[in-house]
């Protein structure tokens, strides 16, 4: 990579930034591009290619984001842009199934062996709602239990802190949420057992399902240990609950067969009830999943009598770009090589840190990282937030001066991609250690 500028000109970012905060709320689609967290201008991307992102300024970024996860190949891959070049002269979207979808259910279910059916939808929010409702109305109950620090999409039920005491239920974290939507979500603490057997003792014939990020890149990378995991398992069994997998960032992220098949190494024949699936299967393209097994997939309209739909559901040239992606990751050795390479990322910043004496750590699961500016590795959400989020900006900014762009917030993760090289990893190492050392 060659050196950077520091201080970039950001005059044309700042001025479609200041053109876009007229029209739309925020200046952005999505709230976390909007730069609050870490202050500052946030970068509007003028095109893609490879590792790398040019803003609208001609800056070259280090992209260690990638769209939030779908990136996994890096932009423009030439055979993803083949795919979807030639889905898009056949038509954009027709209403009626195509043999692209079977293909890639076809596709998704072989590789994920917890999954027997799958719906093809087209948000990551959409597809653990309709999971929940699935969920409710295969086993007839009202509760779900889901952990702070997870995000499942923005759906109304779903956005929710804990409550006051354990048996209390979740309140809203969003206005317009009334405090009825989210009576039957219990907020448990992420990684804390003996919350978990003390909210099932009470409420588990109720439990219509309890949801996790396994490997949670939503509060930073923090993954659910496996006591923990093995636990939640054996609660929703005993109890009748379906284990809702939310891997829409981990899938085919983390492995080919996801953050299930990372647990199944270590306890033996876990399974997930449920899984849903977005960002990677969909290669860039508004496309995502949810599917289970058979028995409670057929519930799905219009087999069953719980409803989902959607327009652009299973829309063909998503499909086309989801299915050359996930036949890119299944080449030999490609989750090798990505977790090599995403190891060495972190294991670098760590050892750029350690030589300032500078508190930090990180942990990655194939193409996914997060990394602290702490000893220690946080175990919950709380830890999370508790860290120092003016040392994170200062690292953000610095960075992102020197063309590296990571997530512009400390709770968030970060993506590494097949078309990051090594001497991108190096360079990446190179700017954190002139930092760390106060240059
Ligand atoms: C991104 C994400 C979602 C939401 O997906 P959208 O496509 O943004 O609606 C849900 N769950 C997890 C774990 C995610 O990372």
């Amino acid at each position: 990579m060659e050196q950077s500028s520091i201080n970039p000109d950001t005059s044309r970012n700042t001025a479609l930034f200041e053109r876009a905060k007229k029209l739309i709320p925020g200046g952005v689609n999505s709230p976390v591009r909007a730069f609050k967290a870490v202050g500052g201008t946030p970068r509007f991307v003028q095109r893609a290619q490879g590792a790398y992102f040019w803003d609208a300024d001609g800056q070259r970024y280090l992209d260690y984001i990638g769209s939030w996860g779908p990136m996994i190949l890096g932009h423009g891959h030439p055979v993803v842009v083949e795919a979807v070049q030639k889905a898009v002269l056949e038509g954009f979207s027709f209403g009626a199934p195509t043999e692209r979808e079977v293909e890639l259910a076809e596709e998704i279910v072989r590789l994920v062996p917890s999954l027997e059916m799958v719906r093809l939808v087209s948000s990551g929010t959409e597809a653990a709602m309709s999971a929940i409702r699935l969920a409710r109305g295969a086993t007839g109950r009202s509760k779900i239990v889901k952990f702070e620090g997870c995000y499942h999409g923005h759906s109304d039920a779903l956005l929710v802190k804990a409550g006051s005491g354990l048996a209390t239920f979740g309140s809203p974290t969003s206005a317009g949420v009334p405090p009825e939507v989210v009576q039957h979500t219990l907020v448990l603490e992420y990684n804390n057992v003996a919350h978990l057997e003390e909210a099932f003792a009470l409420h588990g014939s109720e439990v219509a399902c309890l949801i996790i990020e396994p490997i949670c890149g939503n509060m930073n990378f923090v993954r659910a240990s496996v006591p923990f995991m093995t636990r939640c398992r054996e609660l929703c069994t005993q109890h009748g609950a379906l284990l809702i997998f939310d891997e829409v960032m981990t899938g085919f992220r983390v492995a080919l067969g996801g953050a299930q098949s990372v647990y199944a190494q270590s306890i033996p024949g876990f399974k997930p009830d449920m899984t849903v699936m977005g960002k990677v299967i969909g290669g860039g393209m508004p496309l995502a999943a949810f599917g289970g097994t058979r028995a409670v997939m057929e519930q799905l309209a219009p087999l069953g009598a719980v409803y989902q739909a959607g327009t652009l559901s299973g829309n063909p040239v998503a499909t086309a770009c989801g299915l050359a992606t996930l036949h890119e990751v299944q080449k030999p050795g490609f989750y090798d090589a990505l977790g090599a390479r995403t190891r060495s990322l972190v294991a670098g910043l760590t050892q750029a840190a350690a030589k300032a004496g500078v508190p930090f750590c990180g942990d990655s699961e194939g193409g996914m990282f997060g990394f602290f500016l702490l000893e220690q590795l946080p175990q919950n959400y709380a830890t999370v937030m508790g860290t120092d989020g003016l040392a994170f900006n200062r690292f953000f900014h610095a960075m992102l001066d020197r063309g590296v762009y990571f997530a512009p917030a400390l709770y968030e993760a970060g993506f590494v991609s097949s078309a990051h090289s090594a001497s991108d990893i190096d360079a990446t190492v190179d700017a954190a250690a002139r930092f760390f050392a106060g240059n």
